[in-house]
């Protein structure tokens, strides 16, 4: 049997790594995985180190596609990708998440009657002005097979209609988490490096569209992390795009007090989520993180798709709005989560909301399941 994975930016490469590894370890005859990069993600800190790092093998295709408007970035995509389809034949497309890749992926192979194994399907925010909504939803429709990380993700495809070949094994991202947590706290040196003491900082991401693009919100958030910086070492990992428009628009100024780094290899970057006392963050998978980690968390955005960890009290979803930000990052900082820190990470409990930690193992085996007995499903 075929796969051709398709990836292109950041989350996917991590959820790739737990993927592809499954199908090495339990698969090595049966499964031959051919992975493409379509060069969303170019940087070296935000490609190149994550699949040195995370052992994910050298992709067989690299298409060199970054840069430009969404549409003409996803058009380039799939006429690219058409190519490599047409070449290789596989019996599966996999795409991951909700990126231009994901969904230029899914054209491709829909196009050319190739099923399509989606990898965290079903997640919605409601939103369709995020170019992230859009991607999904359009992946979904044209998914076979539907792997969701959550209970609310099958009850969103549900109500769309979608109800054949969706299952939920829980979230690869806490896969990775569970595999990734000790080797990290062993081997990463990014607290010495930077002098960062554990559990007395902030950790700060931002990427999203809604926020870098922007003005007024961007200065939002930018002048509660200097707030937060006068009381907390803040430490801001920043995307290459933040760091260019925060440039652009001027204002740096705003974070002269927080430590600014590089996009963050992520063994350092889930050594110092760990570490953390608290974490802001526009990111999904950095919230869920957040939660896996037993760290509390500030989501600088109106909505968000892990809704789960908004039950317990410690993912507050304060839009871009300093004054929110401020007042829960009080609130958090005031409250004792170690009991909640204690009982997260390693063990699954029972109600915890994103699986045992297995979603690939079991993701793997339905994909094998469904080629020997050729049923696909359609919706
Ligand atoms: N991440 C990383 N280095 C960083 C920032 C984030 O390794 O400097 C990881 C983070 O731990 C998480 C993933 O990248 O696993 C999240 O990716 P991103 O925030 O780009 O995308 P999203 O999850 O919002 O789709």
């Amino acid at each position: 049997m075929r796969i051709l994975t398709i990836v292109g930016a950041r989350p996917q490469f991590i959820k790739a790594a737990t993927v592809s590894r499954v199908i090495r370890s339990d698969y090595p005859h049966d499964l031959r995985e051919i992975i493409v990069h379509t060069g969303q993600h170019f940087d070296q800190s935000m490609s190149k180190v994550f699949f040195d790092d995370l052992e994910i093998p050298v992709p067989h295709y690299n298409l060199g596609i970054a840069g430009g408007g969404h549409g003409a970035m996803t058009g380039r995509m799939l006429e690219a990708l058409e190519k490599v389809v047409l070449a290789e034949k596989p019996d599966w497309v996999l795409v991951y998440g909700d990126t231009n890749s994901t969904l230029a992926g899914a054209l491709a192979a829909a196009k050319l009657h190739i099923p399509i194994v989606h990898v965290e399907a079903g997640l919605r925010s409601f939103n369709m002005n995020m170019p992230e909504e859009v991607n999904r939803i359009l992946a979904d429709r044209v998914s076979s097979l539907l792997f969701c990380p959550t209970e609310a993700a099958v009850k969103n495809l549900a109500k769309e209609g979608m109800k054949n070949g969706v299952f939920n094994f829980g979230d690869v991202m806490y896969d990775a988490a569970l595999f990734y947590a000790e080797r990290a706290r062993s081997e990463s040196l990014v607290l010495q490096k930077h002098a960062i003491h554990l559990g007395e900082f902030a950790l700060a991401t931002c990427h999203r569209a809604e926020n870098t693009d922007d003005p007024h919100r961007l200065k939002e958030i930018a002048t509660a992390l200097g707030l937060i910086s006068e009381k907390m070492q803040v430490v801001f990992p920043l995307h290459p795009r933040t760091g260019r428009i925060l440039r652009e628009r001027g204002f740096l100024s705003l974070l002269k007090n927080v430590r600014l780094l590089e996009p963050l290899p992520f063994l350092d970057m889930v050594a110092l989520e760990q570490a953390a006392k608290i974490i802001l963050t526009d990111s999904g998978g950095v919230q869920k993180e957040a939660f896996f980690y037993g760290v509390p968390c500030i989501t600088m955005r109106n909505e968000t798709e892990w809704v789960e960890t908004l039950e317990m009290g410690v993912n507050q979803l304060c839009g871009a709005d300093a004054e929110r930000i401020w007042c829960a990052f009080q609130d958090l900082t005031s409250m004792d989560f170690s009991q909640c820190k204690k009982s997260s990470g390693t063990a699954h409990k029972s109600g915890f909301p994103y699986g045992g930690g297995q979603a690939a193992k079991s993701i793997l085996k339905t994909i094998h399941n469904f080629s020997n007995s050729g049923a696909v499903a359609s919706n």
